[in-house]
């Protein structure tokens, strides 16, 4: 192991992220002031994105209660609330912990109890952590998924933060399955955000458990994919998500708790995802304003991974947000993306307990059934509360009884047929691509 020499503390060796991901080179720590959301903030992406983000009221008022940053008075958005409230101490008196094992069994037990569909520990490593660079005050106090409003380094080295909290906790929530089937629709944007805020409050419950065990429970440090696939969450697919082996890509990854609580870490997965992406290119296939790579994986900051254009996929958002917030369409075309019942746990069964050479036969027939009966676009219609993802925008809380759409005075019945209303397509929508913002 090399030895920081600013420190003296040993720089443990590349992890092991399974089979999907692979650290080949240096890794420099993320400044998370120049991620996406920060640097949106801040105007850095042009005039159309920071409009979006910072001045953009949705017309849904579902959105406006769970979304970040499109309320109309953030006092109605409860994870604003919930986030920005100051930090609680920790207990002076530790609780013993005789059998780390054990605490992990328990922190998960508590996790799912507060309503966590997925629970795993990492073993933390410094090429997760974020820079030990202070947070811009301005990208801080607009975002409020971003739990980052103080140094949490307070001086340390990446090296030193591992030493001295060595486990990441990553607790989070699946969206529902049915809802996300009208993605690129306020319907698939409820899955998507009523889930994310659900699962800012479980992790700030579980942040205050730990501390009330007389143990740190720090955000803001992590970045949640490594700790993810060091902790066994899933695997990377080629749309740069997360995939879980019950759940697919229908999970967030929310910023997880770093902690100095004596735990087990739990390891990295083989679900098949790697063997599948080589073969499938679904997301790309559908990708609106093509962000998923075809081509094979890329080395990026020392890294080895499928790498997705998140500024392409970024841009949409100010064109469409009077239709929905959130795309989704990459986790949802995803083969893994599929209701939880026995043939869908026998499926990844076969696929990751198949040697690894005979898998890319078994994928080509996989992929053929679901393509067959899923299809490799989803058309699917889904009504919902007032909602109707079949009917185009503009008319988009039509119901017969009830209906408050802006239309012609006749219009009292739905239109036929099951296929949902989907913009933009694909072939209309390059223009994403080559727009400078
Ligand atoms: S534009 Fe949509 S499909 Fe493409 S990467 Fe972004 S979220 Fe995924
Ligand atoms: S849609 Fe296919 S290629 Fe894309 S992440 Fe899922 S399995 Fe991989």
């Amino acid at each position: 192991m090399a030895v920081t020499p600013d420190t003296g503390i040993e720089t443990p060796p590349p992890p092991y992220l399974g089979r999907s991901v692979r650290i080949v080179g240096p890794v420099d720590n993320v400044d998370m002031n120049q991620t996406p959301h920060p640097r949106n903030s801040r105007g850095e992406l042009g005039k159309a994105l920071f409009n979006w983000y910072r001045n953009t009221i949705s017309r849904d008022p579902l959105t406006r209660v769970s979304a970040p940053n499109h309320f109309a008075d953030k006092r109605n958005f409860l994870a604003a609330v919930v986030n920005q409230a100051p930090k609680g101490k920790i207990n002076a008196k530790p609780a013993t912990v005789p059998d780390p094992a054990a605490m992990t069994r328990h922190i998960k037990a508590v996790a799912r109890h507060m309503g966590a569909d997925v629970v795993t520990v990492a073993r933390a490593h410094p090429s997760f952590l974020y820079a030990a660079t202070p947070p811009a005050k301005d990208s801080a106090a607009r975002d409020v998924y971003q739990n980052r409003s103080e140094d949490v380094h307070q001086g340390r080295t990446v090296e030193q933060m591992v030493e001295r909290y060595p486990y990441i906790i990553v607790a989070t929530t699946a969206w529902d399955y049915e809802k996300l089937q009208a993605h690129r629709h306020f319907i698939g944007d409820a899955a998507y955000h009523v889930s994310q805020m659900k699962a800012q409050f479980i992790l700030k419950a579980l942040e205050g458990y730990i501390k009330e065990l007389g143990y740190a429970a720090l955000r803001g440090v992590s970045n949640p994919q490594a700790a993810g696939l060091a902790s066994g969450v899933g695997e990377l697919g080629r749309n740069g998500l997360l995939i879980h082996r019950k759940f697919g890509a229908r999970i967030h990854m929310p910023d997880p708790i770093m902690t100095d609580l004596p735990l087990v870490s739990d390891q990295p997965v083989d679900n098949g995802v790697e063997d599948f992406c080589k073969i499938c290119r679904k997301c790309a296939i559908n990708c609106p304003t093509n962000s998923v790579p075809f081509g094979d994986k890329v080395v990026w900051n020392g890294v080895e991974k499928y790498k997705i254009n998140w500024l392409t996929c970024y841009k949409i958002r100010p064109y469409m947000d009077t239709n929905w917030g959130s795309c989704l369409t990459c986790a949802t075309v995803c083969p893994f993306t599929k209701p939880d019942v026995w043939w869908r746990s026998l499926t990844v069964w076969a696929l990751s307990t198949c040697p690894i050479p005979a898998r890319p036969v078994l994928v080509r027939a996989l992929k053929a059934i679901d393509d067959r009966f899923w299809g490799v676009t989803r058309q699917t219609r889904v009504r919902w509360l007032g909602y109707d993802s079949g009917i185009k925008p503009g008319e988009h809380a039509c119901t017969v009884a009830g209906c408050t759409a802006t239309h012609d005075a006749g219009h009292t019945t739905h239109p036929a047929g099951d296929v949902g209303y989907y913009a933009p397509l694909k072939e209309n929508t390059n223009r994403f691509v080559k727009r400078d913002v």
